[in-house]
């Protein structure tokens, strides 16, 4: 399959969300058609991106004439107008776009959008919230959720695992939690295998189920 990682992105409603997210993806070098309604945010993007355009998206006729059909790739960054978001979405499926992001402001939202045809909702600030949760939380550095009830989670190792070579630990069985990487104080991330002895001092990456991760970081 071909790698449509860097192909042209429309995005749709320059809000906070959608501009910082233009903005970022025009500076990793991706083209980006962005485009709103209100003519004065389309101006004050106008000088920092490539192709900027003023039009309402619920208008079949404006998206094809700015050229909607030929992206693969659509972000739909409307939050509070739901009427706008929802309609919006259904007429870049009717455009066939294949591949269709939206983002949602509650889950009912993204059930929604779903519903229509989106093929990826984004919940931006029920997520951040969640991530925030975890950071707050004590131990934990850093959290990020790869899949729905899957994580990636950066912590000091509890006092338990130090010292014991990981294959000897019984840490998988135990919490059903792997450690994928390791840091030694002043030393960079390296690969953790089943030889990897922890230490004090050491910041370790480990994944699991997001139960079994949470479990596994409040031990002391
Ligand atoms: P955020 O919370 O990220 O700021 P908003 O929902 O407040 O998101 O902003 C959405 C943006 O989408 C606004 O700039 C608004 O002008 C734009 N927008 C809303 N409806 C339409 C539409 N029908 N066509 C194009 N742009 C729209």
């Amino acid at each position: 399959m071909a790698d449509r990682r860097n192909d042209p992105v429309v995005v749709i409603g320059l809000g906070r969300f959608g501009s910082s997210l233009a903005l970022e993806l025009a500076h990793r070098g991706t083209e980006v058609l962005a485009i709103d309604s209100r003519p004065k945010i389309v101006q004050s993007m106008a000088g920092r991106l490539t192709h900027v355009a003023t039009a309402d998206s619920t208008d079949l006729e404006a998206l094809r004439q700015l050229g909607v059909p030929d992206f693969y790739r659509a972000v739909v960054a409307i939050g509070t107008d739901l009427e706008a978001s929802i309609l919006t979405t259904s007429l870049l499926v009717e455009l066939e776009v294949d591949d269709i992001w939206a983002k949602a402001v509650s889950r009912e939202h993204g059930r929604i959008l779903q519903r229509v045809g989106a093929h990826h909702v984004i919940l931006p600030e029920h997520d951040m919230g969640e991530r925030v949760a975890h950071l707050l939380n004590g131990r934990i550095f850093d959290y990020m959720e790869v899949d729905q009830n899957y994580a990636l989670v950066k912590i000091r190792p509890p006092r338990e695992y130090i010292g014991v070579p990981l294959g000897e630990s019984n840490l998988r069985r135990k919490y059903g939690v792997t450690v994928v990487c390791v840091k030694g104080q002043d030393e960079e991330f390296t690969y953790a295998g089943a030889e990897t002895v922890l230490a004090y001092g050491d910041v370790i990456v480990i994944a699991g189920k997001v139960d079994q991760v949470e479990r596994f970081a409040e031990l002391p």
